[in-house]
Order: C-alpha cells, then structure tokens, then sequence
C-alpha cells in the first residue's frame, strides 16, 4: 500500500495555519466564550523529548477541540529561560549564556512547529527578555512594598566548588549533585517570599480545586502541614549547670493529652540550646558537624537512623515537676513548631527509639482509647483530655493553643548569574533599598561574575551616595510562578494592569481553565503559582484567587532498557533481537545484553527516543495519535516502533479511501451535515443500514464525550471501530459521509492528514474551508442512545469487572461472557451456588467459599 508523505503534508499545512493566522486570538474578540488553555512551558534545553510531544498533544487535542466547539481559545507558548543548565553548558563549551538559551529557543521552536501544536506565537514569551524582567522586578518591588518579601540571616546548603546555595533537592547524600563537594551549612542574607502568609488560605481553597487530581492536593496538603496542637513551656530544673540566659523552653506538640507520658525533651540540632552547647563541648559539636553531612531531605530524614545525644540539663515537668532530661536529636526538621518538642516514648515510634536507647522511661498514658496514668486527666477520652489540658494550660499560664505549619517562607536568593536581577539597592547611608522604579529592567552585565563586574557599582537614587546592587539573582521558579498572566499582555507593562481596560482583558481570559504537565511539579511550580496569583489578587492586579481551573497531569513515556554483561546500560539503538534465539545483543559487538524492564525514558539508561528521528520516520500525526492511544493522558505508556507503526498505517488506510472516493468522482454534495440527513446517504430502511445510521450518531456523540472528559484513548477506539464498520460498506454515500466525518472527529489528534483529506474532498464540492476553521459535528439524538449497556459483574456482591455489551442482552449471553472475563476468572474458584441477575445492571455469583 503507497504511503502518504508525511512530511509534504505536514509542511503544507503547518504554513497555511501560520500564514492565515488560525490561532490567533484577539484580546478584542469578545463574541464566544473564553477557553484557555495552556501547558506547562518548556526549558529550552534545546532538545525536544517524547515526553513533551505527549504533553503538548494532550493540550493541543483539547485546544482544536474547543476551538471546533465554539470557544474562542487561548493557546500560548513560550520559555522558562533563566537557569542553570545554561550557565553549567556555558562553562563546558564557552559560549555565553544568552546565546546558549536563545539559540536552543531558535532549535526547539522550529521543532514544536514541526509537530503541528496549534498555538497562539503571537504571544511568545521569555523569561530572560528585558520585558519580563522589568516585569518581575516591578512585581518584586511591589510585594516588597506591602510586606510580602523580608531579607534575613537563615542558614543554607552551600556548595563550596560551585559557590552557590543549593536546594535541599540538590544535594545528594551530603554532596552537590553538580560537583559532588561536600555541602557545608553556611549562614547567609537571603531573601524570602512571605509564603506562610498564605499557609491557611492556600490550605483551605485547596477545596475549591474540584478539577485537580486528589493525588496532587493531598500533596500540597501535607507540604503545608497544618497540625494543631499545643505549646508548652518547661522551667529548666535549678540544680541544671547552666548560663543564667536559660530559664525555660517552648515545645510544640500535637498531642497535648499525652503530657503525663512525657519522660524527656529532645531539640533539634538548630535549635540555639544545641548551638550554645556546641559552643563549649568538641563532642557535641563535632556530632553536629556530622548530621550536617547527612541529607536534609525529610523524606530521607523520616527514615535515617534516630541518634541523639544527650546533655546534662534538666527541666521541670509542668504539671508534675519531675525532672526531665533534654537531648538533642537528629530528626526534628529545622522550622518545625519550635524545633522542640516532649518525647513520649509510649505512643510514638520515634521517640520509642530513642528511649531505648538512652534509657529513659517509658509511661503509658493511654489504654483503649482512654486516657490513663495521667492525674486530673485520667479516665477521659482522648479528645475530652486534649480540651481540658489545653484549657488547664492557658489557666495556669505555662502554655497556649497553637497551629503549626510545615511550609516555610521561600528562598529566593541564588548565587548565579543567568537569573533575574534582584532589584535591590545597598546605600551606605540608606541602607538596604528597592531599585528605582524608573531604572528598571536592571538587566545582566556580560560579564558573569557580577560581584567583580563594573555593573555592581551605581548611585542611590535618593541620596545620590555610591552604593551597589544586590549581586544574588532570583530562583527561576519566581518567574514561571506568574507567566500565565503574561500571556494575556505580552506588550503591557506589568504597572499598567491596574488600569481598567487592561484590567477587564485580563478578567476576560483569567484563570486558566485548563492546565497540562508533570506532577513532579506538585509542591514547587504549582504551590508557588497559587501563592503568587494570591498575593497579586491581595495587592489588587487580579481579580481571581486561584490560577489553574482544572489540572491535568499526564503520565510518563517509557520504553524497554538493556544493560550488559557487566551491568551497564546499553543504548537502546544499538540492541537487536536475535530472531532465532529471541536473545537480545548489542549490534556493535555482538554480545548479549539483557532486558530490565519498560523503565521511564532517561538519558542516565540511554533509552530514550530522539523526538526528531520520531516524526522524521512516522510523521507528527502517528506520532502523536500514538501517544494518546491506549492509556488516559495521565497513566504512563510504553513507547512501541510497532504501535505507532499501526497507527501510521491506520492513517494511510483512511488516506487511501478518500483517494478513492475522490476518483469515483462521487457527484453529490458532501455538505457539513449530510451525515445527518438519512435519506441523502441512501439509506434503505433495513434494520441493517439504520443499525450504522445509529452507529455513526452513537460515535459522535461518544467521541465528543469523551474528548470532553479527555479520554483521547476512547476517542480513538470508537474512531477506529466505527472505521471498520464502515470501511466494510458498499454504500458510496454512507461511506464517503461517514468517512468525512471521521477525519473531523479525528482533526484534533492528527491535524495535518485530517486537513489533507479535508481538501480533497472539499475539492469535490468546489469549497474552501479548512477543518481548523470548521464547526464540530452534530448528531441526532435520537439515534445516538446508547445500544449497550455497561453490566457489573459481581461476586458475592462484589463488583469484580464491568462488561459493556448489547443492550438487553440474557442471562445466559452475559454469564457466559463473564465467566471467560480476565477479571472474574480469578474469583470463580468455589462452588456457585446462586446467580442473580438484573437486565443490563447486574450480574452476581454466589460462591461457596
Ligand atoms: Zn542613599
């Protein structure tokens, strides 16, 4: 069978769309409803990888589908540009930073292009353009002005070789990941977001997200980690060695009605007693230095080994007055509560390990969910003892109700160069200031090390005294926490959104209804973009509180991995299958290697496909047709050569049939409708022909649900089945109507082959529209009801799995499909004993276990 040239018709099509500025919106166009829609935007790491085909085919499969069903709708792109990637390939190849990025902008951009994505580039953007940054620090020095950014001294991972703070992300086992130098802890003047501000509010609206996966939110909810709970203070014992400084200590816990059950205090290694003691003992200090070593990641710190060390100093219990031992611990992460808490070995875990450890007591204060050993509170449940402690507490003025969240204010101060500016001023005389506002964008110097460069030097603005900027640049996850906002105004100045006409464009297309991307984003990106539209709402540039209507995330590209004899990973393009043995061998020297799994594609398992090489051999459509068939957008899918071979293939097939309805010189009008009209398609009314009459309208209005509920893999299984019925038919009108309407239906997926058959059948007709400007197509109602019906099929009542089949089918019909169901198979073991069924509900097995 001829195959079509993918790439002649790729090219075509994508130059009609740019010449004729098909998706392009006006902020003026106000006659249909706003639909934005918008994927995460892309680092220009220069290369394109499969991954982002699928995200972006998710979202442009949305984009041309909203477009077709009247929305006027909103699908930007552009360059997440700051960062480090380009600084690091800056040093390894000599070329500046600027021109690193802005050529691989150049590269990726042509390769987005190449894909077919239908966005809007009249409103590219860039986070390194001199716009943005004016932008982001007229941004920063409003949230400045209104209390919502503080400078402060706090302690921060730093690495030594590359000379720069590093996130806790980004230090592995104690070492940077980039120069694998030990990172030391160091004290430094950063700067912060004021975050925790918003801990409630971004808690509690995390409600309102009806449209964001659970998984992601419960994320968010944890990151925040809200606990109520108690604090309480213990006087230090009077027989302590201690400083006179040194009279009493705060703890915070969550579980205030244990208090009778606390036998010891335990500090984090942050905490000023642990400093002080480190201070004047080499041991202490030098176990400290050690911890310090160790990962900072909490996740890592909740299962490291518990140590501790102890002290000689003792504090008094608040209500009993025993004397209580103080230690200091290696697992209260820095910023919790008050870096101090109570240890009750008898109800929790950790400090149960520590106790044994160092011998302390261990009291147990609750039997049965009741309260026990515990004076005045003895014999109350739980909750009646944490209000009465609570309350008792307060009376006696030794502690008070507190909540405490685990999210802490954001650092945004980075020691590099290719990042926004830091719009700060140090005067002698004034102290620490805000740019003028005049003076902005303060753009980079080429000189990368700012703090040498002529560029640090300037003039107070005030009082005209040489004073110098702030060399530290901003994380660069400070600018995509709002360029969804810029997309709306690419050429507005940020200052002038306050004005009205600007402030109603910007209400017209606010918040993004959909957004598309990766959940590794859960607690960075998409905790920061809500703060930010908070804060901005809060100073008044916006008039909306959450940023993301409904959240997408879409799962990973895997593909088989190989290593070899000695265990290394070999290059997926170098591994052939021997066909005789079914072996597997390295075609470069002809050893065997082994499979390992269908692992995430990485550049570390050298399992990755070249998105380029991809398109090239396939084309964007297959490609990307392939890429939403079989899995919902947000479960991973395994890449397959064969798979996106059959896709391609499929392609051709409905390539091949227009072709030939087109040399039949079929005479009649192919109007939008015609497939809606049953006496043009000639049809005779055997219960046959209606029966694909009911099929089509069924389609339509299965494949719009589904497009709907973003169930491309739906769209495209009843696509594909109803193809089949069809291309089977000897109806030359039924045929031809059905197979113009499944190139509509498929046009959002596979746009370019879609429009290519668009015209030639619209060439038939003498009509010139292309399928992007084209309504979506209708069906009639009363054809379109459902002819199955979705059955249960339980086991003792249980449902097991769920089997779609005719309507109204008979016991016996789906009995016997159910006993041969993967689902079920495993469940039928015992003896049945009763079987009941509903018509088109429900099937239950009765089993004797
Ligand atoms: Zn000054």
């Amino acid at each position: 069978m001829p195959r079509y040239n993918h790439s002649e018709i790729a090219d075509k099509w994508q130059k009609y769309w740019k010449e004729n500025e098909i998706f392009t919106v006006l902020n003026t166009e106000t006659n249909k409803e706003k639909y934005y829609i918008l994927s995460m935007f892309p680092y220009p790491s220069g290369k394109l990888h499969v991954g982002h085909i699928r995200n972006y085919s998710i979202s442009d499969a949305i984009a041309r589908f909203k477009r077709a069903f009247g929305y006027n709708v909103l699908h930007p792109v552009g360059w997440d540009a700051f960062g480090l990637p380009a600084e690091n390939a800056a040093i390894e190849h000599n070329v500046h930073p600027k021109e690193w990025t802005l050529d691989n902008i150049e590269v990726m951009k042509k390769q987005l292009e190449k894909c077919g994505f239908s966005y809007d580039w009249s409103r590219e953007i860039m986070t390194c353009s001199s716009d943005y940054c004016a932008d982001q620090q007229y941004i920063f020095i409003e949230m400045l002005k209104h209390g919502l950014l503080y400078q402060k001294e706090s302690e921060v991972n730093w690495d030594p070789i590359d000379k720069t703070v590093l996130a806790n992300e980004q230090v592995i086992d104690g070492k940077g990941w980039r120069s694998g130098a030990t990172i030391e802890k160091r004290m430094l003047t950063q700067w912060f977001f004021k975050i925790t501000n918003f801990a409630e509010d971004l808690l509690h609206s995390l409600k309102s997200l009806n449209q964001w996966p659970l998984r992601i939110k419960s994320m968010q909810e944890k990151w925040i980690g809200r606990s109520e709970g108690a604090e309480i203070v213990f006087h230090i014992s009077s027989d302590t060695v201690t400083n006179k400084d040194l009279d009493s200590i705060t703890v915070f816990t969550t579980r205030p009605e244990t208090i009778f059950g606390c036998t010891f205090i335990a500090i984090g290694p942050s905490h000023p007693i642990a400093k002080k003691l480190a201070q004047n003992d080499a041991q202490i200090c030098a176990m400290l230095e050690e911890w310090q070593k160790s990962s900072t990641i909490e996740a890592e710190n909740a299962t490291k080994e518990k140590a501790g060390i102890t002290t000689d100093l003792y504090f008094l219990h608040p209500i009993h007055n025993g004397k209580i031992p103080l230690i200091i611990v290696n697992y209260i992460i820095d910023g919790y509560g008050t870096n101090a808490v109570f240890g009750c070995p008898a109800h929790d875990e950790r400090d149960f390990e520590i106790a044994k450890i160092h011998n302390f007591r261990i009291v147990s204060v609750i039997q049965d969910e009741t309260v026990v050993n515990s004076d005045f509170l003895t014999g109350l449940s739980l909750e009646e003892a944490r209000s009465t402690i609570v309350k008792y507490l307060e009376d006696n003025k030794i502690g008070n109700r507190a909540v405490n969240f685990r999210l802490r204010d954001w650092s945004i101060s980075r020691q590099r160069y290719w990042g926004c500016p830091i719009p700060i001023i140090y005067c002698p005389k004034c102290g620490t200031i805000a740019a003028n506002e005049e003076s902005l964008p303060i753009l980079l110097p080429k000189d990368k090390n700012l703090c040498k460069s002529e560029w640090l030097h300037t003039k107070c603005h005030i009082c005209n005294s040489d004073a110098t900027r702030e060399t530290d640049t901003l994380d660069t996850f400070v600018e995509s926490s709002w360029y969804f906002l810029k997309f709306i105004l690419p050429n507005v100045p940020f200052k002038r959104w306050k004005d009205e006409t600007i402030h109603n464009q910007l209400a017209r297309w606010l918040p993004v209804d959909q957004y598309v991307g990766g959940a590794e984003h859960a607690v960075m990106h998409l905790i920061y973009s809500r703060f930010f539209t908070k804060a901005l709402h809060q100073l008044g540039y916006i008039k909306f509180q959450e940023p993301f209507i409904a959240l997408l995330n879409q799962g990973m590209v895997c593909h088989a991995a190989y290593k070899d004899a000695a265990k290394r990973w070999v290059d997926i393009k170098y591994v052939q299958k021997v066909s005789e043995t079914g072996k597997y061998i390295d075609c470069r020297n002809g050893q065997e290697v082994h499979f390992v799994g269908v692992e995430k594609m990485s550049k570390s398992k050298l399992n990755g496909i070249d998105a380029n090489d991809a398109i090239e051999e396939f084309g964007a459509d297959a490609v990307r047709m392939f890429m939403l068939s079989d899995s919902p957008p947000d479960k991973d899918i395994e890449w397959s050569h064969i798979g996106i071979d059959g896709t391609r293939k499929y392609l051709n097939k409905i390539y091949r049939e227009i072709i030939n309805i087109s040399t039949q010189n079929i005479e009649y009008a192919l109007n939008e409708n015609s497939h809606m009209r049953y006496a043009e398609l000639d049809i005779e009314d055997s219960s046959h022909d209606l029966d694909m009459f009911r099929r089509i309208h069924t389609t339509i209005r299965l494949v719009t649900e589904s497009y709907e509920r973003h169930s491309f893999h739906k769209v495209i299984a009843f696509i594909r089945e109803l193809s089949n019925t069809v291309l089977i038919t000897e109806k030359r009108k039924l045929k031809a109507a059905t197979l113009w309407l499944i190139i509509r239906l498929l046009h959002p997926i596979a746009p370019h082959i879609t429009e290519e058959c668009n015209q030639i059948l619209r060439t038939i007709t003498n009509s010139a529209h292309s399928l992007s400007e084209m309504e979506w197509p209708k069906y009639d109602i009363q054809y379109s009801q459902s002819q199955t019906a979705k059955i249960a099929i339980q086991i003792n009542g249980k449902t097991r799995d769920i089997l779609e089949m005719k309507l109204d089918c008979s016991q016996e019909e789906v009995e016997q499909q159910a006993k041969f169901s993967h689902g079920i198979l495993k469940y039928i073991k015992g003896e049945i004993q009763k079987v009941i069924f509903i018509k088109n509900k429900i099937l239950n097995f009765i089993i004797k276990n």
